[in-house]
């Protein structure tokens, strides 16, 4: 990497801004991360030059587009460690992804009585697709909980997948408790039964290297735009032996091998997942996305976000009656901090902080049920990026602190 953190940052044109009259702080990159200028300039390359549907016209620009198309299947291949290309499948987002599975694989090879294990802190994303697929089946939707820190309980997990349990489905980092899944720990349990095991990795992906056959994980779920591609390009891996037995998601154009009057067969994976025309344009700017983070390298990207962690927790200690969700220690953290601030309304922090151009979100963060978990309506939450800086972890801090004053004392 030949590039200064002061450059990079100025590869993100959008966290160049001022919002009501101050410096933007970015803070909410667990909902949607910012794209840096290769990305997008790659995706109006696309459009400016090579646009074309793929797989369907021998004309130079059609050859064009699908080797870009097949090419950026190659990129993903090696940026997940996955062995053939045959097993990445271009969804719309990670929630397309896991709704994939849990129509295809789910459908077809769970039965009334199986259990299905979840997490109590899954995304509904990762959530609601096992529980209807339970209540269609006549299947059995357990849940593990949470230690006091907010971490996978190990022993619970233990104890909840049996040798009834056919699904494992749980996500590689929260995007609430600021905590990482011991994912490959989990694998092996679920394996030991006989369960496939199902990874949510939307907030894993920007954070460290993924390698699926290293977790020796069956299916993992990500989104584009989660790092740093656009929105509307998602991927599915999964294990080709097992993509091999699952029926079509959706009927359409390009998944099909033959189609006559009454039947149809299908074109082998990762084809026969990917009906009607893609996101081209995006498959290829997640291309371009992961080039550049390769081209950072993770080592850096990784030095850069356990500093920010560790100087976050550190100064959000600081601040007067706020309670931070999640591990107390640094070391266990990753960049999501979920918080209130006394009793102060999540939405009305997030407004104050937005006054002061400190973007965050607030509310249940898709993930209700860990709200209930935790007996609170809601949180604020700031989520960070290996773009950001101290100085926004200052600003957030300075600014918390202002909010928490004047709720407790007017202006
Ligand atoms: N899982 C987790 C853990 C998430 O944080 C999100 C996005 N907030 C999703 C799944 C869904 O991702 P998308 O909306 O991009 O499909």
């Amino acid at each position: 990497m030949d590039k200064t953190s002061e450059e990079i940052r100025h590869d993100f044109p959008a966290l160049d801004q001022m919002v009501n009259q101050a410096p933007l702080a970015y803070l909410d990159n667990a909902a949607t991360s910012q794209r840096p200028a290769p990305v997008l300039k790659t995706v109006e390359d696309f459009y400016f030059h090579d646009n074309a549907n793929v797989h369907r016209g021998v004309h130079t620009l059609a050859q064009r587009a699908t080797d870009r198309y097949e090419q950026a299947r190659e990129t993903v291949r090696q940026f997940l460690g996955a062995e053939s290309p045959t097993e990445i499948i271009f969804t719309k987002g990670c929630t397309e992804a896991l709704n994939l599975v849990a129509s295809s694989y789910g459908m077809s090879q769970i039965q009334a009585g199986d259990e299905i294990v979840i997490s109590i802190q899954e995304h509904h994303s990762n959530l609601i697709p096992w529980q209807q697929l339970a209540i269609q089946k006549g299947a059995i939707l357990k849940y593990i909980d949470l230690t006091d820190e907010g971490e996978i309980d190990l022993t619970d997990a233990q104890e909840k997948i049996t040798d009834q349990t056919k699904l494992v489905a749980i996500n590689h980092a929260s995007n609430v408790m600021g905590t990482i899944t011991p994912l490959k720990t989990l694998v092996e349990l679920a394996h030991q039964k006989g369960a496939v095991v199902v990874a949510d990795g939307a907030q894993a992906v920007l954070h460290e290297p993924v390698n699926v056959r290293d977790l020796d994980v069956d299916f993992y779920a990500l989104s584009g735009h989660k790092m740093l591609a656009p929105m509307g390009i998602g991927v599915l891996y999964g294990k080709a032996s097992l993509l091999e037995k699952m029926p079509p998601y959706q009927y359409g154009g390009e998944m099909i091998s033959r189609v006559q009057r009454q039947e149809s067969s299908w074109a082998q994976a990762p084809y026969k997942f990917e009906a009607g025309t893609q996101n081209v344009a995006g498959a290829i700017g997640l291309a371009a996305a992961i080039d550049y983070l390769n081209n950072l390298s993770w080592g850096w990207i990784q030095q850069q976000e356990s500093d920010l962690i560790q100087y976050a927790t550190q100064e959000l200690k600081k601040v007067d009656g706020l309670k931070l969700y999640g591990p107390k220690e640094a070391q266990r953290r990753s960049g999501v901090f979920s918080f209130n601030l006394g009793q102060i309304h999540p939405h009305d922090v997030a407004t104050a902080l937005d006054m002061a151009g400190v973007a965050v979100r607030a509310g249940h963060h898709c993930a209700q049920p860990l709200m209930d978990y935790l007996g609170v309506p809601a949180t604020v939450r700031a989520s960070f990026a290996f773009y950001n800086t101290k100085a926004e972890v200052d600003q957030l801090v300075t600014d918390l602190q202002a909010t928490k004053e004047f709720f407790d004392h007017g202006a």
